[in-house]
């Protein structure tokens, strides 16, 4: 039986590119249908994620055409990853692949993810083989975002943006994280399951400029960092551990220019240590305090504990896959 999947493409002022991404979508799609790897029920989801242009009418305008294209509009702008999980969340389909609407990931790769899909990967990450297309800007930050993030312990998958395939079990696991701050490059390896990688080249934009602004790159930076880590928390402790341990030397070094040298000034010894001291403990203090905090934060986010991938069982009955 071939699989039905769905295309979900998130836009944000898209105005000038959509036309040409859904021909280039609609042709590959046709291409795979053709060669009876999906059916013929499989859809292209488009997500308005607010725009302030005319990315709404154009897809009004594809989908009154006909054909394999669906509208979703979101109420406002509510930023690329929230719009995407809106498209995933109400697709239709065994399998759910993810692209941007700039037709800057190959297209191409889509057959193959599906391959993979085939060979039983739950998750089919897009890696890109170079990054020769972006700016020199973007390469470098993109680079040392990935390394800060490995750096407080947040798995990710290196230059792997946000195209990939998903199963419809992988995506049904999505939707029990119920986190707002969402950062879904960062849930995605949390899921489990068999993953697998597709690369493809990464072209330049076609049409329209970067809806990913400085200000926006960092606003995901931070997401990603305090929404999976609290390692920053952490960071708080061991300043302030540090800072206690070293007040105890500078007391000591206080004490002894203060009783056996003359080269104290009169009230520097009870100015200059409380400084130290209290530093310190009041950092260590914030420290702890962080600890306490991060395990609220943690818990509060209520996520699965555990995602069951197969129960196997000699019984004829199935047993109840219960995730929690
Ligand atoms: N996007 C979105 N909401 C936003 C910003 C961006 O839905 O607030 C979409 C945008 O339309 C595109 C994708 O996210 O389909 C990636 O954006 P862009 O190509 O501008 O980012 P870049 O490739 O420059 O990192
Ligand atoms: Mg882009």
């Amino acid at each position: 039986m071939t699989k039905r999947i769905a295309i979900v493409v998130p836009c944000y002022n898209e105005e000038a590119v959509l036309e040409e991404t859904m021909r280039v979508l609609q042709n590959e799609l046709n291409r795979l249908i053709e060669a009876e790897k999906i059916s013929s029920d499989s859809r292209i989801y488009f997500v308005d994620d607010g725009s302030r242009d005319r990315t709404w009418q154009v897809i009004d305008a594809i989908v009154q055409r006909g054909g394999p294209a669906i509208g979703i509009k979101l109420s406002r702008n509510r930023g690329h990853q929230n719009a995407l999980l809106a498209g995933m969340w109400l697709a239709e389909g065994d399998a759910i692949i993810s692209i941007d609407a700039d037709l800057q990931d190959d297209v191409t790769a889509i057959g193959r993810m599906i391959d993979e899909f085939d060979r039983g990967s739950d998750v089919v990450y897009g890696i890109r083989s170079s990054r020769e297309t972006d700016t020199y800007f973007k390469r470098v930050t993109a680079r040392s975002f990935y390394r800060l993030l490995a750096l407080c312990g947040v798995e990710t998958v290196y230059d792997h943006a946000d195209y990939r395939l998903l199963s419809r079990r992988a995506m049904d696991t999505i939707k029990q994280f119920r986190e707002v701050n969402l950062y879904l490059r960062g849930i995605v390896p949390l899921i489990g399951f068999k993953s697998s990688t597709v690369e493809y080249d990464r072209a330049k934009r076609f049409a329209g400029e970067s809806k990913y602004p400085l200000r926006k790159m960092l606003g995901l930076a931070i997401e990603a960092i305090t929404s999976f880590s609290i390692a920053p928390l952490r960071a708080i402790s061991c300043v302030g551990f540090l800072l206690s341990s070293m007040s105890f030397t500078v007391t000591f070094w206080v004490l002894c220019v203060r009783l056996f040298t003359d080269r104290a000034v009169p009230g520097w010894a009870s100015t200059a240590l409380p400084i130290y001291f209290l530093g310190g403990l009041q950092l260590l203090s914030l420290g702890v305090l962080g600890e306490y905090i991060g395990k609220i934060y943690i818990e509060t986010k209520a996520r699965p504990r555990f995602i069951v991938e197969a129960v196997t069982s000699r019984s004829e009955l199935a047993l109840p896959v219960e995730q929690g």
